[in-house]
């Protein structure tokens, strides 16, 4: 298997070399040559596997055996998914008459911790077999930024500087970065907002001098050993309802950059019997607009109680559009640099009906998100954080429907006692973290700053 770019511009590239990548060097996203299919015997016997070990199976499928081999490939699944704190990874709860799929369980208690502790392991693999440096550089608004830093604290051959906005992200999200006292890990506090963060990064990367000399790479949502290692649970939270009586299912995902909804679409192309999946965003709608009417266009981005998905531009939703155009490469590269240019894209009813028998989208009010919260607690004694509620909200009628839990309510504590009157406990990685010691420079918002920071720490 290799891997292509969505804008058809880079020649084909192993999987390792697709992780190293990141984004594709034509401004595109990487994808597999083709899509590895698995039958209903496949199927039936993946459903009796351990996470990890269904882990193994998948992720498997997606590269070559003179790349990274599956005895070597099993160790980083198993180091990977060893810091979570419930033995099934990504359990399976029933909660009225829904189920939850929890994937909070990681080291920072949401669910990007699936994808970035597999990440990290792997740039630790690959770096020790091909030799170099890996200096990763990214701006947050709070759970990227967490989640990365866990991903790669400790880890051979990198190296990682996050900025967060000084007093703009949750005391308890800003903790779990700065309490972190593994000497590659480099957290800068910028006098400044979350965009200014966003805006600096940006400027190191273009700063190809910069960026060649000091082997910057990222982390961010594009990296399609991301979305790999989210295709297990889709697989993994069948297994555990379905059954194995093949009977189809639906997710409720809430979205924000299209990752995890996009985990779930492949694992439906590879032959999981799904039935919808449920696109829920909050008030920031750009992607049900698209769903709904066919329009791509970017908005103004509001602040919602669910931050994480406080976006108007989707990274991951190229990878969608590329399969929805019958993987028609330059069409795809037409209409993202019209949106570059103009700010939005349409497609025609006929490709739009295309998406409808798989895809629903729905944005969901505050208003909706908070009673969604309230209701859940009252009726099912179970707290919701308030990504999740988004997701239970738009399942709401479908019974026997899997929702995708982001975060654990705690992260956001004080907007889960706000909807629902009753304080989430702090569970065991979050204890005491008020009072850990913290490691943190704080700089002015301002490129010179920040690249002369780095600098000094890499010369
Ligand atoms: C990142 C995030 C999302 C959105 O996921 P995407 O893959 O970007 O669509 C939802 N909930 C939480 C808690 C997140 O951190």
């Amino acid at each position: 298997m290799r891997y292509i770019s969505t804008r058809g511009g880079v020649s084909p590239v192993t999987f390792s070399e697709a992780v190293m990548m990141g984004l594709a060097t034509d401004g595109g996203l990487l994808l597999p040559d083709r899509i590895p299919t698995v039958d209903g015997q496949t199927l039936a016997k993946w459903s009796q596997l351990s996470f990890p070990d269904l882990a193994k199976e998948v992720i498997g499928l997606f590269m070559e055996e003179d790349d990274i081999p599956a005895s070597d490939l099993a160790k980083l699944v198993d180091r990977s998914f060893a810091s979570f704190s419930h033995p099934e990874v990504t359990p399976v709860v029933s909660v009225g008459d829904r189920y939850i799929l929890e994937l909070f369980h990681g080291p920072t208690l949401a669910f990007k911790d699936v994808a970035l502790q597999f990440l990290g392991n792997l740039f630790e693999y690959i770096l020790a077999k091909k030799g170099g440096q890996l200096n990763i550089i990214g701006a947050t608004s709070g759970d990227t930024g967490s989640a990365a830093i866990h991903g790669v604290r400790g880890r051979a051959g990198i190296k990682i500087f996050i900025l967060h906005p000084r007093g703009r992200v949750s005391p308890i999200q800003e903790r779990q970065m700065t309490t972190v006292q593994d000497d590659n890990v480099y957290n800068i506090a910028i006098e400044g907002t979350f965009d200014d963060g966003q805006a600096i990064v940006k400027q190191l990367f273009n700063d190809l001098d910069f960026k060649e000399s000091y082997q910057l790479g990222a982390v961010n949502s594009i990296n399609w050993a991301r979305i790999l290692a989210q295709i297990v649970y889709y697989f993994y939270a069948w297994g555990q309802v379905g059954k194995s009586t093949l009977q189809p299912v639906t997710f409720s995902v809430p979205t924000g950059n299209f990752g995890d909804i996009f985990a779930g679409y492949m694992a439906h192309r590879m032959g999981l019997p799904v039935e919808k999946l449920l696109l829920a965003t909050n008030r920031n709608d750009i992607l049900s607009r698209f769903f709904n009417t066919g329009t791509y266009q970017a908005g103004e981005v509001f602040s919602t109680i669910s931050p994480s998905m406080d976006i108007q531009v989707s990274s991951n939703f190229e990878r969608y559009l590329y399969y929805l155009l019958d993987e028609d490469s330059a069409q795809v590269k037409e209409l993202m640099e019209q949106f570059s240019q103009e700010g939005s894209f349409g497609v025609s009813d006929a490709v739009l009906a295309k998406s409808k028998p798989l895809i629903s989208a729905r944005a969901i009010s505050e208003k909706e998100t908070k009673e969604t919260i309230s209701s859940v607690y009252k009726k099912d004694n179970y707290l919701l954080d308030p990504h999740t509620a988004v997701g239970v909200c738009a399942a709401e009628g479908i019974v026997g429907a899997i929702c995708l839990a982001t975060a654990h309510p705690a992260k956001f504590g004080q907007a889960v006692m706000d909807a629902s009157g009753q304080e989430p406990e702090l569970p065991l990685p979050l204890q005491g973290v008020m009072e850990r010691p913290t490691r943190c420079q704080i700089l002015p918002a301002s490129f010179d700053h920040v690249r002369n920071h780095i600098k000094k720490v890499l010369d």
